[in-house]
This record gives structure tokens, C-alpha cells and sequence, in this order.
């Protein structure tokens, strides 16, 4: 039976409650987008959240909140999605590029502490996979450097007893379609700063001083003002409808994906071939991704011969990521090449994301498992 690399997890809940939006005359931004903020909020224990339509606009708004422009510098851990860069860019500041920690392919603390200059404005670490990076150690580096947390893989992740979501100045989760809780496409801004909360919020609505839903709500008036010039990044109450269905749910998701990343743990511990990533004792990891390293130097074929041997069997895979210094913008642009950033690039060429989707049954684990050890078995050095 083939297995795919991601199936999302829907149920009657979610669709009772779209059908209901729907139903009710009020489609986007309303008061179930504003639920489903009060009630994220509380689950990751930050004191706000402001609802988006992606983790990219969450992002965004962070920065532009921050007034990060022009000649400011944003630090980024090479090793991650377009999106953490690209909103610098955005902001027409200058993203500047980091290499990762080999055990978790996280922000490295020391290579963060060489990057900074009196330039550097924001910080943002990645929670790969859904482990959180060493926090302590980049808040201490960071002295007054506000953190934005691109959390997009971290729904649900504790580090040292604290919640992703409420540790750095901000953090932004995604709801796009194959992450932890899914709304098709979405995210949030969460903060515990009042002062980054009403710009951010502001700035997810065109700049204006108050949002539609407030003003057609009986007995308010029409008015509002432009204050400054936003964005077109709210979310709509059929996606929030949505995401509060799957929040409800989010225990039971991630219990699941973390008993099939144990499963993966135990199966591989034995194949000499493959290393997984390290999880730091005083973490959990919400297992956005599930992440296997071949030891190259004792197989007969590469990363990519590998990936095509799974898909034979049909198992569905992936790679996270190809490093951003690795890309045609980011080379031409900076000059990079492999040795810039030499974890990250040699982690590349190791890494495959294998299937981890809460629907998985034992059957398609046993069938990727089997998979990997028999490929391993026939392409042994
Ligand atoms: C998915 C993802 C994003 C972007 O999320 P969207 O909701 O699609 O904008 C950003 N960063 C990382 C690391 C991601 O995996």
C-alpha cells in the first residue's frame, strides 16, 4: 500500500463547523476569528494573538511592527523555508544568513553571536521540525535584540517548561496545509507586548484604525481612519471556524505524531546507516517534521537515489530544506557557496523527511520502516 508523505487530519467537527460560518451571513473577519485568537493565545499561554491568512504575513507584520527598514539586519538561520528571508526582504532590510546546529539543524548560538553587528535588529530563530532552538542561549546573546519566532512547525513545543509562543518578543505559527493544525491556508501572531499587538493588528487590516466586523456590529458607526498604509493579511472566519476545531483536537494530534516519531526512534536505533535528529532532554517537540540522515560515506547511493527508491515503493518523501545560500537569489545576491555555511550544506545532502501525519496507521509505518532498512540493506558499502 503506498503511503503518502502527508495526509491532513479532518473530521466532522471541522466541517459541521465551516458549515456553520457559512450558514450564518458572516464569512470573514468576525468574531470567530476572534475566538479562535483568545483561545490559541491561551494554549501557547501568550497574552495575544492576531490572526492571519499565512505564517509569512505573521512574519511580516512582526517586522513592520518593529519598523525594521532599510540598512537594519535581520539575522536567519540559513537552514530554513523561504518565507523566514523573504519577509525581511519584504521590509527592505537585509537578511543575514546563519549556519545550523548538527544534532537539531537549529539556530547555532555561536554562529548567531559572529553575525551580530550594530546593525542587527531582529532575531529570528527557527523551530525546526517542531524542537525549539536553545532559547536561553540566544536571549542571552541577544541582550536587547527583540526575537520573532518563526514557530510555524512549533504547535505544540515546550522548552524548559515554557510554550513556543510566549518566550520571544513574538512568534508565528502557520496553519497552512500540511502543518501541525491546518485552516488550508493561515497563521498567527502571538505577543505578549500590547504596544507589537495593536501595530501588528493594525497592520494585518490596511493600516486602518478599526476592523470591519467591529464597525457593522449594530449601533457602531461606519467611521474609520487610514492611519498608515497595511496589508491584506486577515484571516477569514471560515478558516478560523476551522482552526478552532482543529485546536480542540491539537492533543490528540500530537500525541499521535509523537507515538509514530518514538516508533521511527526505536526502528531506526538499530540501523547504523541512519541517524535521526537529536531531541534535547527538556524539549517536546511537536514532530512537525520527522527527519532521517544518511550516513553517506557507508552507502552506494546518494540522498536523491535514495528518495527515488522509497517513491518505487510508494512511500512519499521530502526534503527540508534545500539552505537557503544554496538558492540562485541568495547565491547571486551574496556570493555564497557551500562552505559558508558548512552544516547546513553538508546536512543537506544527507536529510529526508519521511511521512509523519497523525492518520498514519501501524501498517504505513511498518511499510516505511521497512523501506528504509531494506534500501539500506540492499546499498550497504
Ligand atoms: C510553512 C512555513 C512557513 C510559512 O508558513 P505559511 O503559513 O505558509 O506562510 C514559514 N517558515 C517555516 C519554517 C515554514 O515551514
Amino acid at each position: 500500500m503506498p503511503v503518502p508523505y502527508h495526509r491532513p487530519s479532518i473530521t466532522n467537527a471541522e466541517t459541521e463547523a465551516v458549515e456553520k460560518v457559512l450558514e450564518s451571513g458572516w464569512l470573514t473577519t468576525g468574531k470567530i476569528t476572534s475566538e479562535f485568537e483568545i483561545q490559541l493565545a491561551a494554549r501557547v499561554g501568550s497574552k495575544y494573538a492576531v490572526a492571519v491568512n499565512s505564517a509569512t504575513a505573521a512574519l511580516h507584520i512582526a517586522l513592520a511592527a518593529l519598523d525594521i527598514g532599510p540598512g537594519d539586519e535581520v539575522i536567519v538561520p540559513t537552514h530554513t523555508f523561504a518565507a523566514t528571508a523573504e519577509v525581511v526582504i519584504y521590509t527592505g532590510a537585509t537578511p543575514v544568513l546563519v549556519d545550523v546546529e548538527e544534532d537539531n539543524l537549529n539556530l547555532d548560538p555561536n554562529a548567531l553571536e559572529a553575525a551580530l553587528t550594530p546593525r542587527t535588529k531582529v532575531i529570528i530563530p527557527v523551530h525546526f521540525t517542531g524542537q525549539a532552538a536553545d532559547m536561553d542561549a540566544i536571549l542571552e546573546i541577544a541582550r536587547d535584540i527583540p526575537i520573532v519566532e518563526d514557530a510555524a512547525h512549533a504547535l505544540p513545543t515546550t522548552y524548559k517548561e515554557k510554550m513556543v509562543g510566549s518566550i520571544g518578543l513574538a512568534s508565528a505559527f502557520s496553519f497552512y496545509a500540511n502543518k501541525t493544525i491546518t485552516t488550508g491556508e493561515g497563521g498567527m501572531l502571538t505577543t505578549n507586548d500590547p504596544t507589537v499587538e495593536d501595530r501588528a493588528r493594525r497592520l494585518s487590516l490596511h493600516g486602518l484604525s478599526r476592523a470591519a466586523w467591529s464597525r457593522f456590529e449594530s449601533g457602531s458607526s461606519w467611521e474609520y481612519d487610514i492611519v498608515e498604509p497595511g496589508f491584506k493579511y486577515n484571516l477569514t472566519d471560515i478558516a478560523a471556524a476551522m482552526g478552532l476545531a482543529q485546536l480542540q483536537r491539537l492533543d490528540e494530534l500530537a500525541t499521535k505524531r509523537r507515538n509514530i516519531a518514538t516508533a521511527y526512534n526505536q526502528a531506526f536505533a538499530d540501523i547504523h546507516q541512519i541517524d535521526p535528529l537529536v531531541v534535547a532532554d527538556h524539549d517536546s517537540s511537536a514532530w512537525h517534521l520527522y527527519i532521517i540522515r544518511l550516513r553517506l560515506e557507508e552507502l552506494t547511493i546518494d540522498r536523491n537515489a535514495f528518495m527515488n527508491r522509497l517513491a518505487e515503493r510508494g512511500i512519499g518523501t521530502s526534503v527540508h530544506y534545500k539552505p537557503l545560500h544554496l538558492h540562485p537569489y541568495y547565491t547571486s545576491r551574496f556570493g555564497f557557496d557551500r562552505s559558508d555555511f558548512p552544516v547546513s550544506s553538508d546536512q543537506f545532502d544527507r536529510i529526508i523527511s519521511l511521512p509523519i501525519f497523525p492518520g498514519m496507521t501501524r501498517d504505513d509505518m511498518t511499510e516505511v520502516v521497512e523501506g528504509v532498512a531494506d534500501i539500506v540493506q540492499s546499498s550497504r558499502r
